[in-house]
């Protein structure tokens, strides 16, 4: 009995200790807690349309002046190495919105324009995007500009986890609506049955609209409404803002142009001012998140989707080539975040973070749960990315782009770069030191490039073959030569 009596007091004892520190642990977690990330923040995910490396101020442009971009960069990180899943629009664009690179589930070619009227396709429907996640985590979610990723009515973005949609479903557009609406007309009148994508009327929600200001700046305006309806909710909103400026066709106001008369290449100009239009969208927007009182709960994400078009006015330097190239220029991309209190401040950040890794990334900030079975190629960097840890570390980083007969890869390991393109050797690169892939350093590390290729080809192993082309002739082209004839591509000579 005694022995009984002493075993109570012992346990009682322990238990006012174990219910002490676990009083004091919780408020230890609650302090911390205040310094941690919030669960559930507003995301601003604004993407550019083929927009060079080096064509913001934040990223050194000395010509093209981006104040507003800036002023966000500099409070926030900005991101030296960052990477989207592909050097073109609409497989990059899919990789950002399933996670996974686009080889992998059938996405590796744009879709052909006029989409909806002629092949009728667009991403898996077997891909659950993230805005699904996080639509079905309670926000209120928006996309506001360019699609790329299916015109039909099964892939149309509300079907896809977007409550909200306001822009165009094709590849790109038109940016004077006075202009482009009277070709449509003329066009329509003429008994043309497929009428270029970029002349098709804005939409929202489906619904045809008569826009009048110019594109980039509707898409801005669009941005504010939709931001300043999301504050007078109690739901958080991700916000998708999908610019398709700069990409081509060259067309800029005249307000805008007056600044860069400077610049003597009409194009390059032109392409600036139409990079500053963004610009003042994004302050406008910027103002609306303080006004409203939700910058401080705002993460925003800034970049591009694939390089700059060297030809269209675009300049990535230091990054070798542009859009379309498996040289860093055409997948290397300008990018920073900002979240005050949140995101380090004045800071840059060389580890790499690719376009595929955003998916589990804002999941995990939504507090959101992935659908089971769902793959991700990419991964959840958030916890690394505060505490200064590079998440892909000895991980190779892949971009693949499939050409007339063969296919041009990169890989990035650490400070490694291997390149193989337009059916020349596999070349390597040093790029801590070789930014610009000057010098090939392959004879000199020949083990290290057949390691890398051989890794390259065991992920090529994990490719399917496409579910669409840009056009008739590439797909029939595609089927005559046996692509993708990767034993060619991953030989090492
Ligand atoms: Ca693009």
């Amino acid at each position: 009995m005694k022995k009984t009596s002493i075993l109570g007091l012992i346990l009682c004892a322990l238990l006012i200790v174990i219910s002490c520190t676990t009083t004091k642990n919780k408020t230890k977690t609650a302090i911390t807690q205040t310094t941690k990330t919030p669960e559930k923040p507003n995301i601003l995910f604004i993407l550019c349309d083929d927009l060079g490396y080096s064509d913001v101020g934040f990223n050194g442009s000395k010509d093209i002046i981006t104040p507003s971009l800036d002023a966000l960069a500099n409070n926030g990180t900005i991101f030296t190495s960052a990477y989207v899943a592909h050097p073109f629009c609409g497989p990059s664009r899919a990789a950002l919105m399933t996670g996974r690179y686009p080889h992998k589930i059938g996405s590796q070619f744009n879709l052909p324009p006029n989409s909806g009227e002629t092949i009728k396709k667009g991403i898996s429907l077997k891909e659950t995007f993230i805005s699904k996640v996080l639509d079905e985590a309670g926000y209120n979610t928006g996309i506001i500009g360019k699609w790329h990723l299916g015109s039909n009515p099964e892939f149309h973005p509300n079907v896809r986890g977007f409550d909200d949609f306001y822009g165009f479903l094709g590849g790109g557009h038109n940016y004077f609506p006075e202009q482009y609406r009277k070709a449509y007309a003329q066009q329509k009148a003429n008994g043309n049955k497929l009428i270029w994508d970029y002349l098709h009327p804005m939409e929202q929600n489906g619904k045809e609209l008569h826009e009048t200001a110019y594109v980039t700046d509707a898409f801005s305006r669009e941005a504010v409404r939709f931001i300043t309806d999301a504050g007078k909710t109690k739901d958080p909103f991700f916000l998708y803002l999908a610019y398709n400026a700069p990409h081509t066709p060259l067309e800029a106001k005249e307000e805008d142009l007056k600044l860069f008369a400077h610049i003597k290449d009409k194009k390059r100009r032109t392409y600036a001012a139409m990079v500053y239009a963004v610009d003042r969208g994004v302050k406008k927007i910027t103002e609306t998140l303080k006004e409203t009182n939700q910058l401080e709960n705002t993460l925003i994400i800034f970049m591009s989707d694939n390089g700059g078009k060297t030809t269209a006015g675009a300049n990535n330097y230091p990054l070798k080539e542009g859009k379309g190239s498996v040289y860093e220029g055409g997948f290397r991309v300008p990018m920073f975040m900002h979240w005050p209190n949140i995101v380090p401040a004045g800071k840059k950040s060389d580890n790499p973070v690719e376009a595929i890794d955003f998916y589990p990334t804002l999941a995990r900030l939504a507090n959101a749960k992935i659908p089971a079975g769902k793959e991700l190629d990419g991964k959840n960097i958030w916890d690394d990315f505060l505490s200064g840890k590079n998440t892909h570390a000895d991980e190779n980083i892949y971009v693949l782009r499939h050409r007339n007969g063969f296919s041009d890869v990169g890989v990035r390991k650490n400070n490694w770069k291997a390149v193989k393109a337009y059916q020349q050797k596999w070349k390597l690169f040093n790029i801590d030191v070789d930014i610009s892939e000057e010098n090939d350093i392959s004879s000199a590390n020949p083990a290290i490039l057949k390691q890398m290729v051989k890794e390259a080809a065991t992920w090529s192993n994990s490719h399917i073959q496409p579910y669409w082309w840009h056009d008739e002739k590439t797909g029939k082209d595609w089927k005559a030569d046996g692509m993708p004839k990767f034993d060619v591509t991953f030989k090492v000579d």
